[in-house]
């Protein structure tokens, strides 16, 4: 421990953002940087902890308390403190392929479960995890580390998201031979098309990790969908083993009168092309769903909902709400709801901040359900139906919740999008491996595979990340690449040294 008094001497801070009313301008990333000497006292202030709860990485009351790869935190903090950034960035990739992605986009349970968070702001865990890496690229200290030798062994991963991605790390340092099949375009998995730029940068941060595993061998081959360019069982005989990372990637509709309408969208179509047109062309071959000048109203929250948000923005909307039928939450957090949990209290993202600081309020609508969309005799949207909803008082053998009679409201719009969530992965190159699947509740569906162990009903295939879990972060995914890496490099060579 650095300092024993740091965390009496120095107030959390972080690295202040951009102007939102600037940043809309641009795609370009919205955090700044942050001095060095901030950065020490910052790592000054963590106690050491007996029991570290920030790198626990648990599920507790339903969300990850700590962090789920365990990152080393106490550790690199000091590291921080004593100036040693070599070190520190050597520790924090024993546990994390790719701390510049959850540097910028973990919403960070490791800080909700910090012990000096019980009666103090906790440690700036994130943003001193964001340095680490990027004074690493900065230094020229990430560079590609091939294996020494390789097995012989051939591994097939399908989908380049954090999990596929991470998979792919582990076993190409394992000295297995990797290829990681990717239907879309570019690599990346929601890194690259759901993540918009300005979180996330695909050019300068996700393209340059994956350049560099390139350079330590690992085959990427894009533009092939498995189970529908590439059978899924030719994988079995040209492969040793093969890791579905295949995401989440089924939406959840809002099945109500008029559904059917034009201007109605998923969130995906317009984030992914939103993010592909951009990088394409800066937007010039227009490809893309343009809320300019658009009334938009974005249903559901999240981060995907907070996405939609940011890119509205961005392309210039006249108006902009979202609406989240759960209730508003509370500013501090709620007797149930205590360290070290998961905070669950009111929080404003980059895109609630935007909005607010261009229209002047708060886009958000709480306790509020979409009943019916409006449209004209053209088939277009041209608004939508509200009732709010009352969750003291649910209704017997239906939802948690009942209408408010009376509370109707009509909201003119053209340009509507779906953010309520993703039910499952598609499963054609799961069902031609003849792998199980899992069904839940409403549509629900996962490849059937145990946290730990990653591997299913056919042997020599394992399955790993959203696909395996449900939609979660890309931290859990990170996670599951790295577990499901190792239980795949014990399967091949019937022992294993990877973490
Ligand atoms: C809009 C949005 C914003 C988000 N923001 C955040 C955030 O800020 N922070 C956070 O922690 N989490 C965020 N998440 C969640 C996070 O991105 C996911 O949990 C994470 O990316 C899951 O990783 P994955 O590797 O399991 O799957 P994915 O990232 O979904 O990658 C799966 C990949 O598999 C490919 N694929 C699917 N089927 C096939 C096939 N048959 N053949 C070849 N390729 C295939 C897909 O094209 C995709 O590229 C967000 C999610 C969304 C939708
Ligand atoms: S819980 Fe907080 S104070 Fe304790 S070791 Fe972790 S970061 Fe430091």
């Amino acid at each position: 421990m650095g300092k024993p008094t740091g965390f009496k001497e120095f107030p959390r801070q972080t690295a202040v953002d951009r102007d939102p009313v600037e940043r809309i301008k641009d795609w370009d990333e919205f955090i700044q940087p942050i001095e060095l000497e901030v950065l020490q006292h910052q790592g000054a202030r963590c106690m050491d902890c007996g029991i570290p709860f920030c790198h626990t990485g648990d599920i507790l009351a339903g969300a990850a308390a700590g962090c789920p790869v365990h990152n080393l935190i106490p550790e690199w903090n000091d590291l921080v403190y004593h100036d040693d950034w070599r070190e520190a960035l050597d520790r924090l990739h024993k546990t994390n392929n790719f701390p510049e992605f959850t540097g910028r986009v973990c919403p960070a349970p490791c800080e909700g479960s910090c012990t000096l968070g019980i009666n103090d702001p906790p440690v700036a865990i994130k943003t001193i995890e964001r340095n680490i890496i990027d004074r690493g690229f900065e230094e020229g200290w990430v560079v590609a580390e091939p294996p020494n030798e390789r097995t012989g062994k051939k591994v097939a991963i399908v989908g380049s998201g954090p999990a596929g991605l991470a998979a792919a790390a582990q076993l190409n340092s394992a000295g297995h031979e990797v290829t990681v099949f990717e239907r879309a375009d570019r690599i990346g998995g929601l890194l690259m098309y759901g993540i918009p730029n300005m979180k996330l940068e695909k050019e300068r941060v996700v393209e340059r990790r994956v350049n560099l595993m390139k350079e330590e061998g690992i085959r990427f081959v894009t533009n092939c969908e498995i189970g529908k360019d590439k059978p899924a069982d030719e994988l079995k005989d040209e492969f040793d083993a093969v890791i579905l990372a295949t995401g989440s990637t089924r939406p959840r509709d809002l099945t109500i009168p008029g559904r059917e309408f034009k201007g109605i969208h998923f969130a995906m179509e317009f984030l992914t092309a939103n993010t592909k047109s951009l990088l394409d062309s800066r937007h010039e071959d227009g490809n893309y769903i343009n809320a300019a000048g658009k009334d938009v109203i974005v249903i559901g929250g999240g981060d995907t909902g907070t996405d939609c948000l940011g890119t509205s923005m961005r392309h210039g909307c006249k108006s902009l709400v979202n609406f989240e039928i759960v209730p508003q939450p509370p500013a501090e957090r709620a007797e149930n709801n205590p360290w070290p949990q998961w905070p669950r209290i009111f929080r404003t993202d980059y895109g609630h901040a935007e909005r607010k600081a261009v229209f002047g309020e708060d886009p958000r609508e709480f306790s509020i359900e979409t009943v019916e969309f409006t449209g004209d005799t053209d088939g277009n949207v041209t608004g939508l139906t509200t009732v709010q909803v009352d969750w003291s008082k649910p209704v017997e053998n239906g939802p948690p919740f009942c209408r408010v009679e009376g509370s109707e409201k009509h909201w003119p719009c053209d340009l509507v999008f779906l953010a309520l969530g993703f039910l499952g992965p598609e499963s054609p190159a799961a069902e031609q491996l003849g792998v199980d699947i899992r069904e839940g509740r409403g549509g629900m569906s996962w490849y059937t595979g145990e946290y730990g162990k990653y591997t299913t009903n056919v042997e020599g295939v394992f399955v790993a990340g959203d696909c395996r879990r449900g939609q979660s972060l890309v931290v859990w995914a990170i996670n599951e690449g790295r577990e499901a890496a190792r239980e795949c490099d014990r399967y091949l060579m019937g022992v294993t040294q990877l973490p």
